[in-house]
Order: structure tokens, then C-alpha cells, then sequence
């Protein structure tokens, strides 16, 4: 195990936000077809799926102020209007929905727990870094039991910087008093996760051709 620090990823990384998402989605899709039974609910779920991941992929986390619910009554007022309902008041219903569902839905991959026990109980530095809200990471970190497991948690909106800002990885770095060589970041994406740090001198272990957390034991 010849690194001091391990950075992590959240979202995707640690837990599948990727299936939270689209499972309350589609709770959230049926309840807008109950209030309006013209609605086809797969439709809306797709439709809400395409435009909100338009928005997150495109969402600068530093320059967006807005809270997370007027965010997602937008998204959701903008899916009602795609369907000829634009109804402020049923998207204020399907955003408190919604939000009340990915409160609970959220769940850690099954190799995550035993992966971060391990990496504690041999001493390494560990640092969360998260591109996102802390209106909605910082519960979701909680939700998810993971606070004991980190020495640090970067949320990209609290610290003023977001990946692939360089200067994030060098705030873990510093956070975790260690050399570029000596850290290693663990993430789902090959841009912000895994270019990124490795442009930084941070290796990225996962590079490619790690499919499961429990593969990274002995590379960590
Ligand atoms: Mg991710």
C-alpha cells in the first residue's frame, strides 16, 4: 500500500447517485401522471432525465446560487411545460417530492465500507471531494454514514473551487499534509477524477480499468 492519502470522489464513486437519481425520478414522474392522468409517466421520466442531466452537466457549481429546490422546480416546471402543463404549482409539488425522495433513496456501492475500514485501519489520509452543493452534499454525506471515514470533506461550493480546478487538489493536498506522489484519487470520472489529478502529479489508480471499489485493496 505505498500511498499516505486517498482522495475520493463521491457521487458514482462511493454511491450509486447515478440510480438514485433516475429511481426517484421515476416516483416523482408518477405522482405528476396522478395529478394530471394524460401524462404518460415513462415520458416524463424521460424527458425530466434528458433536461436535468443537460443542466448538471453543464452547471458551473461556483457561479449557481440558487437553491437546490428552486433549481429542481425549474427542472421540473420546465418537464410539465414540455407536456403543454406548465403549472407552477403542481412543479412545486413534484420538486418537494422529489426532494423528500432523494433525502432517503441514496445508497453506497456494497465494496465501499469495506474498502474505506480497510484504508483507515492502515493509517491513510482520507479526503472527500465532491463537486456539489453543500445544501445537499453535506446531508447526503451524513445520510450515507460516511463522516467518520474522513479526515476532510471538500464540497466544491463551500470552498470556492471545483473540479478540474487544479488548485482543489492542491487544497487535499495541503489539507492532508502530503506530497502530489504520495496521495491517489479514486473517482468515476476520466476527466475531473482522473486526468485532472493525474495533471496534478496526484496518481489516479483507477484509471481505466477498475470496475469494482474491492479491486483497489492492494493498489492503495
Ligand atoms: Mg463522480
Amino acid at each position: 500500500m505505498p500511498y499516505r492519502a486517498v482522495f475520493f470522489d463521491l457521487d458514482d464513486t462511493l454511491c450509486d447517485e447515478t440510480n438514485a437519481w433516475r429511481v426517484c425520478s421515476a416516483g416523482t414522474a408518477a405522482l405528476a401522471a396522478q395529478r394530471l392522468p394524460a401524462l404518460d409517466p415513462a415520458a416524463v421520466t424521460a424527458f425530466f432525465l434528458d433536461h436535468s442531466d443537460a443542466y448538471w452537466r453543464a452547471m458551473d457549481p461556483i457561479s449557481e446560487t440558487r437553491p437546490i429546490h428552486a433549481i429542481r422546480t425549474a427542472h421540473w416546471f420546465a418537464t410539465l411545460e414540455a407536456f403543454g402543463h406548465p403549472d407552477n404549482a403542481l412543479a412545486e409539488e413534484l420538486a418537494h417530492d422529489y426532494g423528500r425522495r432523494r433525502a432517503t433513496e441514496l445508497a453506497l456501492f456494497p465494496d465501499a465500507l469495506p474498502l474505506l475500514t480497510a484504508l483507515r485501519a492502515a493509517g491513510k489520509a482520507l479526503v472527500l471531494i465532491t463537486n456539489g452543493m453543500q445544501s445537499t452534499h453535506v446531508a447526503r454525506i451524513a445520510c450515507l454514514g460516511l463522516e467518520a471515514f474522513f479526515d476532510h470533506t471538500v464540497i466544491s461550493d463551500a470552498v470556492g473551487m471545483a473540479k478540474p480546478d487544479p488548485r482543489l487538489f492542491r487544497h487535499a493536498l495541503d489539507l492532508a499534509h502530503c506530497a502530489p506522489h504520495e496521495a491517489a484519487m479514486v473517482g468515476d470520472n476520466p476527466v475531473n477524477d482522473i486526468a485532472d489529478a493525474q495533471a496534478a502529479g496526484i496518481p489516479a489508480p483507477t484509471g481505466g480499468e477498475i470496475r469494482a471499489l474491492s479491486e483497489l485493496h492492494s493498489r492503495l
